[in-house]
């Protein structure tokens, strides 16, 4: 059977289609290399959220494309995921060097795209199958098989004017408990320790259902079914934030107190100008009502700098907002207008160096902020899941207030891969810690 190489772009998202397509072709009999230059077929699942996205994606179909032997012709690329779902029919001529084109909704029909190209017999897995909408840490370089990312819905209803992920990913569509719950018990199964629910809008999880549900029922139902398994969830939208969810989260240990609510800006006027809602007074008393209902909670957000019509003034309430919420963690980026977006057509537009620079200022403020947040965590006990060790031995992982990529690690002195141990923070430099072990969870009891 011919093998193949999978790349994959982009979020946490992007991780999890590339993970089901992995499955697919693997349940199907083919085998991956990690070199594509040894491979028959040569899939790259794109991202083309912002233009920045959209330009590393096109540099990897390129550089494959140069790759001898797909010039010579003995291997095939497939460019799959957001980029086919936005661009459609354009990327033929854009891309004559690729084969075929699989956007996101047509992922399950890898296996028959890749034996049509090779000519071989389609093996026997129909499309429409079903196959686990879950990324194993070994999807993820660098960490052991201990933390997982479990896709819960997909799409968004919400059309915010800045994004294109409504256009790319359809209408939202939360999956079924039973299909959430499964992928779970594989993750678990296969020792997984920490499994982090994602989709563009986990708040909105259950509420498209006949029988509406919550998200704060699931999370409260998985923590339940599945005790010794940490769950996290990212991506609520300030309106996903209810009081069930804050009391299950406070009443369940194994549910991480830790909650990433992008805010994207503060301005009531920038704020409808994104098609969102709020301003800092509603969201501070947001925080403080969060706070007041899990203490130990963890915050991150993401903001947006140098949206269009970004007066000097909305700006500094943005960095007056950063310094006084006091978020543990902060994502800013430089507003990038999208082709096709509403905001990319939008009066105002600011120059790129503006942009850039605000956004440099928000990021200078929230390392401030966050350094000492952190800081503020030494003498604190808590558990580690301990995940790898760096080359020279050192041994890390991550607590639950750090999520997976994106918050930094905790440099420990002993317990082993996938081990959750519990340990005294004893230094932090800057977004790591440094902790020390007492024992390992379960040794006290
Ligand atoms: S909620 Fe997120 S995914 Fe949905 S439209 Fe807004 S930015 Fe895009």
């Amino acid at each position: 059977m011919s093998s193949l190489s999978l790349i994959t772009l982009g979020c946490a998202k992007n991780e999890v289609d590339s993970a089901a397509m992995r499955r697919r072709l693997h349940q199907a009999g083919y085998s991956f290399v990690e070199d594509p230059a040894e491979a028959d077929v040569i899939i790259v699942n794109t991202c083309c959220f912002i233009q920045a996205a959209t330009e590393e994606s096109i540099d990897a179909i390129l550089e494959v494309a140069d790759l001898q032997h797909v010039q010579d012709g003995d291997a095939k690329i497939v460019v799959a995921g957001c980029m086919p779902a936005r661009y459609g029919e354009e990327l033929n001529s854009e891309f004559p060097e690729a084969s075929s084109f699989v956007p996101c909704s047509k992922e399950d029909d890898i296996v028959k795209v890749v034996s049509d190209l090779l000519g071989e017999e389609a093996p026997v897995a129909e499309s429409g199958t079903y196959v686990p909408q879950i990324a194993y840490a070994d999807d993820i370089p660098g960490e052991f098989p201990s933390c997982a990312y479990v896709k819960i819905s997909d799409g968004c209803n919400r059309m915010c004017s800045y994004c294109t992920i409504p256009f790319i990913r359809g209408r939202y569509h939360s999956f079924p408990y039973e299909d959430i719950a499964a992928e779970v018990a594989r993750c678990v199964e296969a020792g997984v320790k920490e499994v982090t629910l994602i989709a563009q809008d986990t708040g909105r999880w259950g509420k498209d259902f006949p029988e509406r549900s919550s998200l704060a029922w699931l999370m409260g139902s998985l923590a339940d079914e599945f005790p010794e398994t940490w769950f996290r969830v990212m991506y609520i939208q300030p309106e996903g934030i209810t009081d069930e969810l804050l009391s299950v989260m406070a009443s369940h240990d194994n549910i991480c107190s830790y909650l990433d609510i992008p805010l994207q800006h503060v301005d009531p006027q920038i704020l409808r100008n994104m098609n969102r809602k709020g301003s800092a007074e509603e969201f501070l008393q947001l925080i403080d009502h969060v706070r007041e209902c899990v203490p130990d909670v963890t915050l991150r957000t993401t903001f947006i700098a140098g949206f269009p019509g970004e007066t000097e003034e909305a700006f500094a309430d943005l960095i007056d907002f950063v310094s006084e919420a006091c978020f543990d963690y902060v994502g800013v980026f430089p507003f990038s207008p999208e082709e096709g977006t509403k905001a990319a057509e939008l009066p105002d537009q600011l120059p790129e160096d503006v942009k850039v620079s605000r956004a440099q200022d928000v990021r200078d403020v929230a390392d401030a902020v966050s350094s000492s947040m952190i800081a503020g965590r030494i003498g604190t006990v808590a558990p580690v899941l301990v995940l790898g060790a760096e080359e020279d031995g050192q041994l890390y992982g991550r607590t639950q207030s750090q999520a997976p990529e994106v918050d930094g690690v905790t440099f420990i002195d002993g317990g082993e891969p996938g081990e959750i141990v519990n340990a005294a923070i004893i230094d932090t430099m800057f977004y790591e810690m440094e902790a020390e072990r007492i024992e390992a969870l379960g040794d006290s009891e």
